[in-house]
């Protein structure tokens, strides 16, 4: 089947120009059906007809076309599709080896990867290390080739080890150029830069319509909040990035970041679930090996995050000083909570432990743990995610005129927010993959997986790269 997908591209004006390749498509209805809107007032909207023409929300609650295949809703609940906003894509590449000094050695399958996020209702994500090879795999969704979310793309800048390096402001405001002119939305800044560097690389972003993402720059350690808490500075990439700036893991020092991000337009990304992953990875690796999505993960990566895990073995202290760390993680967001910054569900999806797509819905119950509302932490990954990244005109809520990018639940998630995962079919860019489609896209990926475990073994390829 032929169906549209939209991706993010801003244009000069800093707009979002939603590209569409709009072909054929079947017109749905779901009726009976109990909306989550996620609008701001967020009235829920019972026992209603939704129609879905052309990837669009052609009406609620309207008349519906003859020719429309019917979805039957009733007694079930529709919210907007999910937004990571903190993810890294596996893609075609060769480890340690940066583009383009070698073509890649190893070859991912895209949709074996974009499966995943699909059958967990996530329709869009937000790639903070984009290399070319994502736009490549955008270009896969758009043409069609591949069922997955929209893709926005952040390049990261950083000192060293990176795609794109400045040591220097001057270098700082030609990667962010060479980074607009290849096409990146968004800029991430990283731990290496110098603060000069760092600033300018801000400022530079500023100019040109670019909004940015990061890290906290180490140099910062120990110097007063105010320093790094900067306009334009537009979101931190994880809560963990304020807590290696401070050793006062207390409210008062989490309510001092929280006033400073508010007073600058900085959002947070509270990422709760890495911190909590790395502890009991730390603690044993059979903690990896058991989580529900684990076999969904390509063979390779299952095999280095079992056999070069970085945080296994780590020391009782160390355990000690994790678990300080994500107690005052749930101290920031109670904090941001508190001083009115908005927070955005985003997971690290792709680093050891972190598995794409499943891992959102571990994010949204520990923001509950830390304090939001069920509701709050639903708008941390659809209508704040979309305002962020400046489309929420296009998604985000459920509304007429927006994409039909929707998942369909068998309960409701403002009861209990671990519903979310309670998926009985997704809508992605008006494409409609219910519950039996999404359990072949999970069996295709297993199968290959099993198939194909025993050609992948991480510390092998480390080896042959030696050589
Ligand atoms: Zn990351």
């Amino acid at each position: 089947m032929l169906f549209a997908v939209i991706s993010f591209n801003l244009n000069a004006q800093n707009n979002l120009n939603l590209e569409t390749k709009n072909q054929e498509h079947t017109t749905y209805a779901i009726k009976n059906i109990n909306v989550i809107p996620m609008t701001e007032n967020n009235r829920l909207i019972e026992n209603a007809s939704i129609v879905i023409q052309n990837n669009i929300i052609q009406s609620i609650n309207d008349s519906i076309p003859a020719n429309a295949k019917i979805i039957n809703g009733k007694d079930k609940w529709l919210i907007p599709g999910l937004i990571d906003m903190h993810v890294h894509n596996l893609a075609s590449s060769t480890p340690f080896v940066l583009y383009p000094t070698k073509g890649p050695l190893i070859n991912f399958d895209t949709q074996d990867l974009m499966s995943l996020y699909i059958a967990n209702g996530v329709t869009s994500v937000f790639e903070l290390s984009a290399r070319p090879e994502h736009i490549g795999q955008r270009n896969e969704i758009k043409r069609g080739d591949v069922i997955g979310p929209r893709i926005a793309l952040a390049a990261l800048i950083d000192a060293e080890n990176a795609n794109m390096t400045a040591t220097n402001p001057a270098d700082g405001r030609q990667a962010v150029r060479i980074a607009k002119g290849e096409q990146y939305e968004f800029i991430k800044v990283y731990s290496k830069l110098n603060e000069e560097t760092f600033k300018a690389i801000i400022d530079e972003a500023q100019q040109q319509n670019m909004k940015v993402v990061g890290h906290i720059p180490g140099v910062f350690e120990g110097q007063p909040a105010k320093d790094f808490f900067i306009p334009h500075f537009g979101l931190i990439a994880h809560a963990e990035e304020l807590s290696k700036q401070t050793n006062e893991y207390t409210y008062e020092k989490a309510q001092e970041f929280a006033r400073l991000a508010k007073e600058n337009g900085t959002w947070l990304i509270p990422n709760l679930s890495n911190m909590e992953s790395i502890i009991k990875q730390a603690q044993s690796l059979e903690n990896i090996q058991k989580l529900p999505g684990f076999k969904y993960v390509h063979p390779l990566m299952q095999s280095k995050w079992i056999t070069s895990n970085s945080h296994y073995g780590a020391s009782d202290e160390l355990i000690e000083y994790f678990q300080k760390q994500a107690d005052f993680h749930k101290l920031l967001v109670k904090a941001f909570k508190e001083n009115e910054v908005p927070m955005l569900a985003g997971t690290d999806a792709g680093i050891s432990g972190i598995i794409w797509g499943f891992s959102l819905h571990d994010e949204l119950k520990l923001l509950v743990e830390a304090g939001l509302t069920n509701e709050e932490a639903l708008a941390s990954a659809t209508r704040l995610g979309a305002e962020w990244l400046e489309i929420e005109d296009k998604m985000g809520t459920i509304e007429t005129g927006k994409f039909a990018d929707l998942i369909l639940l068998d309960e409701n998630p403002l009861e209990n927010i671990s519903n979310t995962s309670k998926i009985s079919g997704v809508f992605v860019d008006g494409q409609w993959i219910d519950k039996n489609k999404i359990d072949a896209m999970l069996t295709d990926v297993e199968k290959w997986n099993e198939a194909n475990k025993e050609s992948f073994d991480w510390k092998e390829l480390l080896n042959s790269l030696k050589n």
